[in-house]
């Protein structure tokens, strides 16, 4: 069976955050079971592109309602990423330097309507479509709809949603770009008197997947205006949990780190990463360092992060490191916080993001929202004891020390004081050495790789294959 991803990012080519991680391990583990995976993905100006050799497999000139654009589908060829990896270069619509922006429209749909036309040349068709998120949400649409796509109409679409609160909206007068379809069927493309390509894929794909079951029902309450959507297909929808790249988030190899280790060094490996980054943000190595990595909006807590962190170091002898960006007000009034126990570094770091998952004591996840969130799983692999609220696939992963076979901090409320609470309860744990160390090492070997949910989306294929 021959199944493509069609995403907007993928670990490495280009990655703003877990969809990236996700596009670019599940292929691989996919290709480990009885079928094959490959990923098409925009063509964007970037240290990737810039850096690889790609062979020119498909060129052609695409429409986008009066206007044409050439387009050519590329294939990397010098690299092994355990999946073959195709690209829509579109010049002026894909390659720049960005992966998003606040008008994409005509970006994301050129990419759509180029791979819909390459795998429509294709002698041999894929098994099954599979896309992600609302950037490549018309897909599904297209294929049964738009007259040209004819010849894909019946190969079975499944969505995964990553993400429900980004939905790709744009107005009505826009419609011309899609190319021409059964008019009778336009309601498929609106929702709230938009068109709502996430909506449309949801109404359109064969099955519906989102990154955690836990999520899958949090967003019949509450998916950013899809609730009822969502509710009312919910026969087609299921949650099968992220995992993470067992390979690439390894201690023993990670290259990023300071000092690999494995359970039987962590006590010393995790002290040389630790030591570095105590090192290089001026903290002090013997309290109790706390961590956040990632992007600063409100779904991750992000507007109450300079409260929290106020609080609780007044409160407590820790210390706190931030790595992340995102909203510009939130930026601004981390970097006023002026204690010599917290310290940030605002922007993105790949390399830092591993040395904080394997030297900091507790990462912190207050999450609004979280689909599934990889963060808490990457902290466990690098025995990193999460502080997280309950929420989406926090709640699916992570078991509060309270509890029989408990390992994590959890909190139920996204509040200053619930966070600073569970800072404490933290903060309790840690001075028990013992416990704390013992408790490194059970997480450090919670399986939360992609083995089984890798197989669980082979399964789901089949089931659409038969
Ligand atoms: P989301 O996709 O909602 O941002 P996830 O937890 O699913 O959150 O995935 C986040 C991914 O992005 C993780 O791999 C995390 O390490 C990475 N990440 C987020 N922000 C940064 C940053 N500023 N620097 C480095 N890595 C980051």
């Amino acid at each position: 069976m021959n199944i493509i991803h069609i995403s907007a990012e993928c670990y490495p080519v280009a990655k703003a955050g877990g969809l990236a991680d996700v596009v670019g391990a599940l292929p691989k583990y996919q290709n480990q079971l009885d079928v094959t995976c490959s990923v098409i993905m925009p063509f964007y100006n970037n240290h990737f592109t810039l850096n690889n050799s790609f062979e020119t497999i498909f060129s052609d000139t695409l429409e986008l309602g009066s206007e044409s654009f050439d387009f050519s589908i590329k294939k990397s060829i010098n690299i092994n990423l355990g999946f073959e990896l195709f690209f829509v270069d579109v010049n002026e619509l894909t390659y720049k330097k960005y992966i998003y922006s606040d008008n994409d429209t005509q970006r994301f749909l050129s990419f759509q309507i180029a791979t819909l036309d390459w795998l429509l040349s294709l002698q041999e068709k894929p098994d099954i479509i599979h896309v992600h998120d609302h950037h490549t949400g018309l897909i599904p649409f297209m294929m049964t709809q738009s007259f040209k796509y004819d010849g894909l109409k019946y190969i079975p679409t499944i969505l995964t949603i990553h993400n429900a609160q980004y939905q790709g909206w744009f107005p009505h007068h826009h419609v011309y770009l899609i190319p021409t379809f059964n008019i009778a069927n336009i309601g498929l493309l609106d929702w709230g008197n938009q068109i709502n390509p996430l909506a449309t894929a949801i109404k359109c794909a064969w099955k519906v997947t989102t990154v955690s079951p836990a999520y899958m029902e949090e967003l019949k309450q509450n998916a950013n205006g899809l609730e009822s959507l969502l509710s009312h297909e919910s026969n087609k929808c299921v949650g099968i949990l992220n995992g993470i790249d067992w390979n690439e988030w390894n201690t023993e190899t990670d290259q990023n780190l300071e000092k690999n280790y494995n359970i039987n060094s962590l006590v010393e490996g995790k002290k040389a990463n630790k030591n570095w980054l105590c090192k290089k943000f001026n903290l002090d190595i013997n309290k109790p360092l706390f961590a956040f990595i990632g992007r600063l909006v409100g779904e991750k807590g992000a507007d109450l992060f300079t409260n929290i962190f106020r609080k609780a170091l007044v409160e407590n002898d820790i210390s706190i490191l931030l790595l992340g960006s995102g909203d510009k007000g939130t930026e601004n009034e981390l970097c006023k916080i002026n204690n010599k126990n917290y310290n940030h570094y605002i922007g993105y770091n790949e390399k830092l993001a591993h040395i904080i998952y394997a030297g900091a004591d507790f990462l912190l996840m207050p999450s609004r929202v979280e689909p599934c969130g990889l963060n808490q799983m990457y902290s466990l692999r690098y025995g990193t004891v999460p502080v997280v609220s309950k929420i989406g696939g926090l709640k699916d992963t992570i078991i509060d020390i309270s509890l029989e076979n408990g390992f994590g901090i959890t909190h139920n409320n996204v509040s200053v004081s619930s966070v600073t609470d569970a800072i404490v309860r933290a903060k309790v744990f840690y001075n028990d050495n013992e416990k704390f160390n013992q408790n490194r090492k059970k997480i450090m070997q919670i399986d939360y790789s992609w083995n089984k949910s890798a197989s669980d989306y082979v399964a789901l294929y089949k089931t659409l294959k038969n």
